[in-house]
């Protein structure tokens, strides 16, 4: 089936421009058991191709889109957004024309996930279970933090990708989501969220999933996120982070509106084979020379280091890290090992990690260490169960 067309006008190192061409199907369970497809789904251009289709002008859908976006995000950060006045009135009112009444009354525009379980952290965090409207399981958490508040989306019910680190990854992979589910775990955490400060400003999809094996509807997600209209994210505050598939990097360049995350862990071949089956299709070498080949000038990327004692936590650990890395223009996140489904792999001393930290730094690498957020609610990084999470005993 055919889907979304993006049409690419690449220039070498600089991001290419995106022209989404039709909508057709959505790949989720969403609009194809008779359920209305979600507006969330749609970015603008999506959304006036529609129109068009649907006997306006070009000019006229335009408008028409914009008005849409306005009126369904634009409020976004009140809970009035959640459920829209969705009829022909409340479409007159906003100066739509009747052309395109039935187009529009045929999406959904209200956020098709329920929230099944609050878990709010010590530390502020707070992890949510959100169920989607087949009964899938899925989580976001809430990261406040000085001067911004951060929500960790998901990109796929489980994940394929099998990390032994992972608590996702040792789901295995259900589905994928929509990219209207994608956003409407942001819809909800806003509406959670409401005027307090500091606002919900950025956006990581560090959550379940791989958002590379669902790049189209990841890709179509930060294109609403990040509409000024609606959601108003900048995309230099949207982070998609995946584990290496090197051969998306192009595409994710040229689709998402968006910065790249890629979790290295390690740059050993035989260890981060070991802890990620993904080095075995490709290895540290393929995966740097994609990065080298696609980043952009003006973008850096943000290297995940996730710190295992006695596995990858050595100064000489951090010297080859620092070297592997200085090829790239970076930033590098070490994210000391929360509790995962593998009980060999243990976290490091707080020792190791600020003499890791030192070492990165007197190289010259600006490093951030990724203090563990919601630990105890299971909201940290890697921590994200969704449906196994139910049947944990309590
Ligand atoms: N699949 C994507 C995004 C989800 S994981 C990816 O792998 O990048 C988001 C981050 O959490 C990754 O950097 C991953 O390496 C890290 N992570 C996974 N399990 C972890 C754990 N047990 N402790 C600390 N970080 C973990």
């Amino acid at each position: 089936m055919l889907f979304a067309v993006a049409v690419l006008v690449p220039t070498p190192k600089t991001r290419p421009r995106v022209v989404y061409g039709g909508a057709g199907e959505p790949s989720s369970p969403v609009g194809r058991k008779g359920s209305r497809r979600l507006l969330s789904s749609l970015p603008a251009s999506e959304l006036s191709d529609l129109l068009v289709r649907s006997g306006g002008s070009s000019s006229q859908a335009q408008a028409t889109s914009a008005k849409i976006v306005r009126y369904v995000f634009g409020s976004a950060t009140s809970s009035g957004a959640m459920e829209p006045v969705w009829d022909e009135a409340a479409l007159h009112a906003i100066g739509v024309g009747a052309w395109a009444f039935e187009a529009l009354l045929a999406l959904s525009p209200t956020v098709s996930l329920a929230i099944a379980e609050r878990a709010p952290a010590q530390d502020g965090a707070e992890r949510l279970l959100l169920r989607a409207m087949d009964g899938a399981l899925i989580e976001t958490v809430i990261l406040p933090a000085a001067g911004r508040t951060t929500v960790c989306l998901s990109s796929q019910v489980g994940c394929a990708r099998a990390c032994t680190f992972c608590e996702t990854g040792s789901l295995g992979l259900t589905r994928q989501l929509d990219a209207g589910e994608i956003v409407d775990q942001v819809r909800i955490a806003r509406a959670l969220w409401g005027n307090k400060s500091p606002a919900i400003m950025n956006v990581v999809f560090m959550g379940m999933g791989e958002p590379f094996d669902n790049l189209r509807e990841v890709a179509r997600a930060t294109h609403v996120l990040t509409d000024d209209r609606g959601l108003k994210f900048s995309p230099s505050r949207v982070t998609v982070s995946t584990v290496g598939v090197a051969d998306k990097i192009e595409t994710f360049y040229a689709t998402c509106r968006a910065e790249l995350a890629v979790s290295l862990n390690s740059i050993d071949d035989e260890a981060r084979t070991r802890i990620m089956p993904i080095n075995a299709r490709f290895n540290l070498g393929v995966l740097r020379a994609a990065l080298e080949r696609s980043v952009p000038k003006s973008h850096k990327v943000l290297f995940e280091y996730v710190l295992i004692a006695d596995f990858n936590d050595s100064l000489g650990h951090a010297d080859r890290l620092a070297s592997w890395v200085s090829t790239i223009p970076c930033r590098v996140n070490v994210i000391p090992l929360n509790p995962g489904p593998d009980p060999s792999l243990r976290s490091p001393s707080p020792e190791a990690v600020s003499a890791f930290v030192a070492r990165l730094s007197q190289h010259g690498v600006t490093t951030l260490v990724r203090r563990p957020r919601g630990r105890e609610v299971g909201g940290a990084c890697g921590q994200l169960a969704g449906a196994r999470r139910n049947t944990w005993p309590s």
